[in-house]
């Protein structure tokens, strides 16, 4: 079970004497150390809350199994509005709703304890009066996903202060729920595992894979500079796995994965350089950019407003730097602009992105006339969670690990296909789903964590992942035909062994499905990425429906479009934002 300590201590004793908080019911409240607890998103939650004569001296959260960097803002926004005003009325965090409840009701457990009254700390708070604020930065970055913050930091590096504007309550947009994965041309480490790579490789793969449509420009120049990416974020402490692999729709293994679980560690790289004192990058998070501001044909600020309803006007010298990523979560965007579904991708359809994923930077960036390109291409992914469309929960996220296979049990498609090939096929399945068929290979003992950082045992036991020890057991439970799926895996198997000729035309694996116990996990179609947005040029410019530069202005990341054309190489995505993203960082400093 993870522990991380939070400690919160109340400085001024001025501030204690208006803190008093009335007591319960049953007499004077106690002084003392109190432990409560509740239960969170993750488990249990234990927290110390030290007590003296009816004040919140300091709260101490002894141990957690909360999400990591999920928990981190609840935990902040409720124990900093207990400690410092003696109140638990704060709003939930977007997208860590039991966390924020786990954390107030461990607190509150506590405090009942120490005979304090927990019905007056959910009393509204005394109203906010709202302010203007102006501030000034040389970069202004709208969107702290992995594009902005790349952005950001490499405008820092080259000696920019920088304001980063993230509307949700913390950073890491869809990176942080991501798979992890990206495609690096990595020519010493593949050649070691003995794999064949080259530039020019990525390059086919991309263009062709994304139909042709894409700008070659950018795909030369994502590819180009992937390996220097990926030094890069080494050098922000970032480590990474030795294994490459091909992660699902990625056409060739060329996918690297941080050690650190999903794509956590790429967030957790760029926080920890924020972090550093000579940063010089301010971070405004639950605020929203609701404008860009022009002045004299060019981009000078952005306005804002936050949660509070403080307005913001904030104004950069050098260039403001659009990260606000895709549309993914917003289903009347969806609608309006797919080209390849079929009306599909309503509300029916859950999605593995994060809720901001609204293209609102995408709208903002249209009402100053910018260009958009691709907007009708959207992507689906057939590995999402059937409850919640996350990518949570899955098994693997690379082709070499399993075997696609319908409720008949039998496989239907190559499964290193391209993913709208992949998804257009599982749409023809009944009820649109699948199962991920492995062996144990991956995790022998059943702890062993998964991508996403939960364990097959823990996956098994809530129903989201099944566990036999024969093929014809794993049928049975998911009511299949034993001998069909025992059949499907004995041909996968010849065809692994080089004994029976590639059926759909798979051509990556690694090993034989074979080591009991087995394990399958249903998943769905999802959507995953909208590869339309702003048009750019290759210093990341965006350009007018005029076909004009705008000055001042630079956008990456899934906010742009011509760069997959009509379907995304599964782990280019993080390739994209990572360029990109530094090469607005660099472009805004030197006002190319
Ligand atoms: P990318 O992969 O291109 O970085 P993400 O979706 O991961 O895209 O990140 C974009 C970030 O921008 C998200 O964290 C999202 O919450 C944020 N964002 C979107 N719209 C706004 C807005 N209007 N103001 C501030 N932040 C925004």
């Amino acid at each position: 079970m993870k522990t991380k300590r939070f400690i919160y201590i109340l400085a001024g004793v001025m501030l204690i004497a208006s803190l008093i908080i009335g007591c319960a019911g049953g007499g004077r409240a106690r002084t003392g150390v109190f432990t409560g607890s509740a239960i969170g998103h993750g488990g249990t939650i234990i927290v110390e809350v030290a007590v003296d004569s009816g004040n919140i001296i300091s709260i101490d959260v002894i141990q957690h199994s909360e999400t990591p960097f999920f928990y981190e803002r609840p935990f902040e926004r409720v124990i900093s509005a207990a400690v410092n005003d003696g109140n638990l009325n704060v709003d939930n965090v977007t997208g860590a709703t039991l966390s924020t409840m786990g954390i107030r009701a461990a607190i509150a457990d506590a405090l009942s304890d120490a005979r304090i009254n927990t019905r007056r700390m959910m009393l509204p708070r005394p109203a906010h009066t709202a302010r203007n604020i102006q501030m000034a930065a040389d970069v202004v970055v709208v969107g702290g996903g992995g594009a902005g913050l790349a952005a950001a930091v490499t405008a820092s590096q080259l000696g920019a202060s920088v304001i980063v504007v993230e509307k949700m309550s913390m950073l890491g947009g869809n990176t942080i729920i991501a798979g992890g994965a990206i495609n690096i041309v990595n020519p010493e480490l593949q050649r070691r595992i003995g794999i064949q790579d080259s530039i020019d490789l990525h390059f086919r793969h991309t263009f062709d894979g994304g139909g042709q449509l894409a700008n070659p420009e950018l795909v030369r120049i994502m590819v180009e500079n992937a390996l220097d990416g990926k030094n890069w974020l080494s050098s922000l402490g970032l480590v990474w796995e030795e294994q490459v692999s091909t992660a699902i729709g990625a056409l060739h293994p060329r996918s690297h994965n941080p050690v650190m679980p999903i794509g956590t560690g790429y967030i957790d790289a760029y926080q920890r350089f924020i972090a550093r004192p000579n940063s010089n990058i301010q971070v405004l998070l639950d605020t929203r950019a609701t404008e860009f501001v022009m002045q004299g044909g060019r981009v000078t600020g952005v306005r804002a407003t936050n949660r509070l309803g403080d307005s913001f006007t904030l104004t950069a010298s050098r260039g403001v730097i659009n990260a606000a990523g895709g549309f993914g979560s917003n289903v009347e965007m969806r609608m309006r602009y797919d080209e390849l579904w079929d009306g599909r991708l309503d509300h029916r359809i859950q999605t593995t992105n994060h809720p901001g994923a609204t293209g609102e930077g995408i709208a903002m960036a249209q009402a100053i006339g910018a260009a958009v390109v691709d907007m009708g291409f959207i992507q689906l992914l057939p590995i999402g969670d059937p409850r919640t469309g996350s990518l949570s929960g899955v098994l693997s996220i690379m082709v070499e690990d399993y075997i696609q296979v319908n409720e008949q049990g039998r496989r239907y498609v190559a499964e290193d296909a391209r993913r709208d090939v992949l998804v257009a096929s599982t749409f023809a399945q009944t009820n649109s789903a699948m199962y991920l068929i492995l062996d144990s290979r991956l995790f022998p003992i059943g702890n062993e964590s998964t991508v996403f950082g939960d364990t097959v045992n823990s996956l098994v036991h809530y129903g989201r992942a099944h566990r036999a020890n024969s093929i014809p057991d794993l049928a049975r439970m998911l009511g299949m035909d034993p001998n069909v799926l025992q059949e499907t895996v004995n041909r996968y198997n010849a065809m692994v062994d080089g004994t029976l000729q590639c059926e759909f035309g798979r051509g990556i694996w690694r090993h034989r499905i074979e080591t009991p116990p087995f394990f399958a996990n249903r998943r769905v179609p999802t959507i995953h990425h909208t590869m339309g947005g702003v048009v750019i040029d290759r210093y990341t410019r965006v350009i007018d429906v005029n076909g004009n530069i705008i000055p001042g202005f630079y956008a990456a990341g899934e906010v742009t479009g011509g760069i997959h054309g009509n379907n995304r190489l599964g782990a280019n995505a993080l390739t994209d934002i990572l360029v990109f993203g530094r090469i607005a960082g660099e472009s805004a400093v030197r006002g190319r």
